[in-house]
């Protein structure tokens, strides 16, 4: 018998209880070598008073076993409930989310009868860290953050993926034309790590086209890593056109900890009434079987589903006339699996898993030796006149210890010098100092000093460095 792999186990509500039993019993059925710890998540905890739905003894349980199964859960409606999944992702660093979106054609409707994608997203970063301002009574912001060691992480996670799992190709989706910094570095380290993987061919494209064709023809794609913004929004698009949301498991995946789920919801009006279709929580587990080096019995689990599909036996949400040969409830389907562990399906294809890698590949270190210079400050003001040239007027004069108005923006347009006035303007405006020799942070802050005896409300400022010579600051639109 082969070692056990402690697990943490949450049954979840609504139908949750009822497919992760019969989750269970099909792992047990294929031969999983599983230690399982069970814990409490969802309403009931959320109900006693705990906003984040997950007692402190549950996150020991996680963090011994490093592997959650977890069925869907409900949150209360109403305010104060923090969404559990961001919780665990972000207090777990589960930096990756991998949805596998396949279609199953004929047996599951779709336009796409050759679909088997995979969407790598990033899962910590992006407009996703949750920094966002009210600047001005008009305008607000929403920080966007790519770091090194984030893009890194994930697209290496990509192409790892690619090589266990004998993939064709990765492909990276960003808008780098336009964002050229924050998406400009994921696409810089796309294709550096790309060349540390020479036999799995890379290509990229920006996101709108990209997901335009992904969305028209995703047999032609294989691996697809991205941001978290597109990741979420075009992992959904995919899993849709495969025809089979209710069918798709998910994993985070960090250093920590990884979690293993559905993506659907816990159906509350279903619970309780042997109907609920079991599949996309027990392809969530199987990923946690490859996870956790089962493949073979990942390959067991996987296969008899694929055959179960395919021999039409089908629950109510799936089931189409002429298609489907039985309808059944939740515990016939799965015995119809268990009954069919050590088959393969023969139309759909069938799946083969591989054991983890030995040797991981090294990590790459981002360059400490740069050298960075201050070279001036971006200083958002709130001006509620709207009008540029006034505003230069006063902040132009405000300029001193070498540092200049260089231009003035409005949502990054530049509105002076020789704005037009055609450009519409909010009340916020950026106003940047430039020191071209360079500056330091003294005469940066009196700068500010100067701006606030001006009486001029600040409502943001950025500091402008040089990286071994090259800006770390975008120019405005017509600078
Ligand atoms: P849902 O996915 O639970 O259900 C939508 C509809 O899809 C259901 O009415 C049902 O007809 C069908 N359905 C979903 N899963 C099915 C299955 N396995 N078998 C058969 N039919 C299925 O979405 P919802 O109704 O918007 O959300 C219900 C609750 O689930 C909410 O409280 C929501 O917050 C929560 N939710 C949890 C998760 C999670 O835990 N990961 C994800 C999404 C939603």
């Amino acid at each position: 018998m082969a070692k056990k792999t402690p697990i943490t186990v949450a049954h979840g509500d609504g139908i949750g209880p009822e497919i992760m039993n019969v989750t269970l019993q099909i792992l047990e059925a294929a031969g999983a070598a599983l230690d399982i710890e069970t814990i409490e998540i969802g309403e009931k905890v959320y109900l006693r008073g705990n906003s984040t739905g997950i007692e402190p003894s549950s996150w020991e349980s996680l963090l011994r076993t490093r592997v959650f199964l977890k069925a869907p859960i409900t949150t209360p409606q109403g305010g104060g409930f923090k969404s559990l999944n961001v919780t665990t992702r972000k207090t777990l660093g589960q930096y990756a989310n991998v949805r596998p979106c396949v279609s199953y054609f004929p047996f599951v409707d779709t336009k796409h009868p050759n679909m088997d994608l995979v969407i790598v997203r990033e899962n910590e970063e992006d407009l996703y860290a949750g920094i966002e301002y009210q600047l001005t009574p008009e305008v607000t912001s929403c920080i966007k953050l790519i770091s090194r060691p984030g893009s890194e992480k994930i697209v290496r996670y990509a192409f790892e993926y690619a090589r266990r799992h004998n993939r064709k190709k990765v492909t990276v989706f960003m808008k780098d034309n336009i964002m050229k910094m924050t998406d400009g570095l994921f696409h810089k380290v796309f294709d550096e790590i790309a060349k540390e993987y020479p036999d799995i061919p890379n290509e990229a494209w920006i996101v709108d086209i990209g997901a335009a064709k992904m969305a028209d023809g995703p047999e032609n794609f294989d691996v697809i890593v991205m941001p978290n913004l597109y990741g979420d929004i075009l992992s959904d698009v995919a899993a849709q056109i495969a025809g089979s949301v209710g069918l798709a498991g998910s994993a985070n995946i960090g250093d920590k900890c990884a979690m293993f789920e559905a993506i659907h919801g816990s159906a509350p009006r279903r619970a309780g009434q042997n109907l609920a279709n079991p599949s996309g929580l027990l392809l969530g587990a199987v990923l946690m079987l490859v996870h956790i080096d089962q493949p073979e019995v990942a390959e067991r689990v996987h296969n008899a589903w694929l055959r179960t599909i395919e021999d039409g036996i089908h629950t109510y949400d799936i089931f189409t006339e002429g298609v489907s040969t039985q309808k059944v409830g939740t515990k016939e389907f799965a015995a119809a699996v268990i009954a069919r562990v050590g088959q393969k399906p023969n139309r759909l294809k069938a799946v083969t898993y591989a054991r983890r890698p030995a040797a991981k590949a090294a990590r790459a270190v981002t360059d400490l030796s740069t050298t960075v210079e201050l070279k001036g400050i971006d200083v958002f003001v709130y001006w509620p006149s709207r009008d540029p040239e006034a505003l230069a007027a006063v902040v132009g004069k405000l300029a001193g210890d070498g540092l200049s108005l260089q231009m003035i923006d409005n949502r990054g347009v530049k509105v002076w010098p020789a704005g037009r006035a055609e450009t519409f303007c909010t009340d916020s405006f950026r106003c940047r100092y430039i020191a071209e020799g360079g500056t330091d942070q003294a005469k940066c802050v009196s700068l500010l000093a100067r701006v606030a005896q001006a009486g001029i409300e600040i409502a943001a400022t950025q500091a402008l460095h040089t990286f071994d010579g090259q800006p770390g600051f975008s120019l405005a639109q017509g600078q």
